[in-house]
């Protein structure tokens, strides 16, 4: 996604059961291979961390 992505869209390399399609590949983007899971950005479920997300993109977007 070389333009980025709006607020509240899923990645286009997002797979249905949450995976990354570019796991492993050259192309994934360095942002993605850097990032450490927090606490304070995934919380403590996958329900939790998407109301995060949406929390952090309502802010900032
Ligand atoms: S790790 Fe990066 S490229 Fe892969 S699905 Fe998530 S945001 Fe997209």
């Amino acid at each position: 996604m070389p333009d980025g992505k709006a607020a509240g869209e899923p990645c286009l390399h997002l797979l249905e059961d949450m995976r990354c399609a570019l796991f492993g590949k050259p192309e994934r983007p360095a942002v993605c291979g850097t990032f450490k899971a927090m606490a304070d950005v995934c919380g403590t479920s996958q329900a939790e961390a998407l109301w995060l997300i949406d929390e952090l993109e309502a802010a900032t977007g």
